[in-house]
């Protein structure tokens, strides 16, 4: 079994990530595994726990911490945000390519962790688009639209050391070009380890 890649999609609060994680897992359910995330923050309206996030206590997140059963965490408008580690390597280990969608603190802590994992950027086309859809998503009040719009400014800083940016323009021109950049990802030598031993030694009886 091909080990699967690890996909860490970013982006501005209100730049579509959700939306086009669903659409991406709608239209290719067999090939990704969505990682759920550990969160000390209030479930939304229409919120599942164990779908969206695994709600936690400030308490409980402070287990899973210590415990080392996150591959990251980070502080996000004063509520914690983890990922956890088990669900990540059993998708992987069973040829699933994994996505996360976490902020840049998180992402840059994976990259770390796993130098082979792909950091996509996810942006709308402009900042008055960003204003308009954390607008028009009517879930939070103002005061957290503010927040968020200015944790977007914190985050820019970090957009270059992404290694990929993609605008969100149409959900289906997004999802079509996000999948095919994670595709491309099964060609890297990280996951071509056996054939590259396999030919190594092959090389060596036939050469000697
Ligand atoms: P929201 O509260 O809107 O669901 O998420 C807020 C931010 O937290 C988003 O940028 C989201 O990508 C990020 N986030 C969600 N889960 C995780 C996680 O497991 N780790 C990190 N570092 N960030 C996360």
């Amino acid at each position: 079994m091909k080990k699967g890649t690890l996909t860490i999609l970013s982006g501005f609060s209100g730049a579509g990530k959700g939306t086009v994680m669903k659409a991406m897992l709608a239209k290719y359910e067999d090939r990704y595994a969505l990682s759920v995330s550990a969160t000390s923050r209030k479930p939304r309206a229409g919120e599942v726990d164990g779908r969206e996030y695994f709600f936690k206590t400030k308490e409980e997140f402070e287990e899973l911490i210590a415990g080392e059963k996150l591959i990251e965490y980070a502080k996000y408008v004063d509520n914690y945000y983890g990922t956890p580690a088990e669900y990540v390597e059993q998708q992987r280990n069973a040829g699933k390519d994994v996505l996360l969608e976490i902020e840049v603190q998180g992402a840059l802590q994976v990259k770390e962790k796993y130098p082979e994992a792909l950091l996509i950027f996810l942006t709308p086309p402009s900042v008055e688009e960003l204003k308009k859809r954390l607008i028009g998503r009517g879930t939070e009040e103002m005061d957290v639209i503010e927040q968020r719009l200015s944790r977007a400014k914190e985050e820019a800083v970090y957009m270059d050391r992404y290694e990929y940016i993609v605008v969100n323009d149409t959900v289906d021109a997004c999802v079509e070009r996000i999948h095919r950049l994670i595709q491309s990802q099964h060609d890297l030598a990280y996951y071509r380890q056996d054939l590259i031993a396999g030919m190594r030694e092959e090389l060596n009886r036939l050469v000697g």
